[in-house]
């Protein structure tokens, strides 16, 4: 995005706090002027304080190390997120669901909090540098598919908060069961594990023998054994690949039918193979779902973001609520 709309521009001072909160770790960052000037990471679970504790922990610490007060806190979060800032689903870390850690935050430390989504807060990392007078629309292709929808650098969040969850989409209603309760869910095919899950079931059927070679077995297989095997240019491996890339190209598609974004930007571990993914996504894209590519400029781009990404983008939260002149989501009803 373009200086004069930058997300981060015209801020100053002591900046905003952003955490990441993940299954494994606890990521908070400082950030003064869309820069990264402060980093505390500590274990999200294990023996000792609970994860929110270990939340509140993370904000002292960076409080600590700032002269003056930032000017809020964002938290994302992997699991559906409402308005109210209150978990209802949080796979990776189950302590907290129904806890009220925006209104734990600002009335622990005064500060305004903001709670979302981390795929959401994904997408306001992946929009970073694009025209903020758009709409963008970020995948993220990992365990499961996570997104995030921007409008004129704003994210759409629908009704209860939980808009753009298309990992949870169904594009097979005979397809494998998926954690949410349904069946045949878009990211039970696209995402990481569904590339391992394409490949596992290649196997059973006899079609994926150099997989089950370098696996060692069928049930050893996972998505990172095909794409290894995919760029030393394993036909099996590939065969798989090219089905993985049809449910890609189905998913994006369908999304960009309903939204006709300027752009989708997709991140996660899958975009390092590069050309080998996107130069097939195209294809299959132009032959197999043409109204999604005709008439439109919508570019479908990659976009490999750095650790930091969930964190970075958390903090934007804060900046984005002030210039929405909405108030924080600190608690029930608030919003
Ligand atoms: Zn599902």
């Amino acid at each position: 995005m373009n200086d004069s709309a930058e997300i981060t521009d015209g801020h100053s001072g002591d900046g905003v706090l952003g955490i990441d909160v993940g299954g494994t770790k606890i990521l908070g960052v400082r950030v003064v002027d869309g820069e990264i000037v402060d980093r505390v990471r500590i274990p999200s679970q294990s023996d000792g304080p609970s994860v929110v504790e270990r939340i509140e922990s993370v904000v002292g610490r960076l409080l600590e190390n700032a002269d003056n007060a930032p000017s809020g806190v964002g938290v994302g979060i992997a699991g559906f997120v409402g308005l109210d800032g209150i978990a209802t689903t949080a796979p990776n870390t189950p302590g907290l669901i129904g806890a009220d850690i925006g209104g734990l935050l600002s009335s622990r430390f005064g500060l305004p909090a903001f709670i979302n989504n981390d795929a959401n807060c994904a997408a306001v990392a992946a929009a970073r540098g694009r025209s903020a007078d758009s709409a963008l629309l970020a995948v993220t292709l990992g365990t499961g598919i996570g997104g995030g929808f921007l409008i004129n650098g704003d994210l759409f969040r629908g009704k209860h908060g939980y808009a753009a969850e298309p990992g949870h989409m169904v594009v097979d209603p005979n397809g494998p069961e998926c954690p949410c309760g349904g069946r045949g869910c878009w990211e039970r095919f696209s995402s990481g594990s569904g590339l391992g899950w394409l490949a596992r079931r290649a196997a059973v059927a006899g079609n994926a023998q150099s997989l089950v070679a370098d696996a060692g077995s069928i049930d050893a297989i996972v998505g990172e054994t095909v794409s290894r095997l995919l760029v030393d240019g394993d036909p099996d491996a590939k065969a798989v690949f090219d089905e993985f890339v049809f449910y890609l190209a189905l998913g994006v598609s369908n999304l960009i039918m309903l939204l006709d974004p300027d752009e989708v930007v997709i991140s996660g571990g899958l975009v390092a193979l590069g050309h080998r993914l996107t130069d097939p996504l195209e294809d299959v894209m132009k032959v197999s779902f043409p109204a999604a590519v005709a008439h439109r400029s919508t570019r479908v781009s990659i976009a490999e973001l750095g650790e930091d990404a969930g964190a970075w983008g958390a903090a934007q939260l804060v900046i984005m609520g002030q210039r929405r002149g909405r108030g924080p989501v600190s608690g029930k009803g608030v919003s």
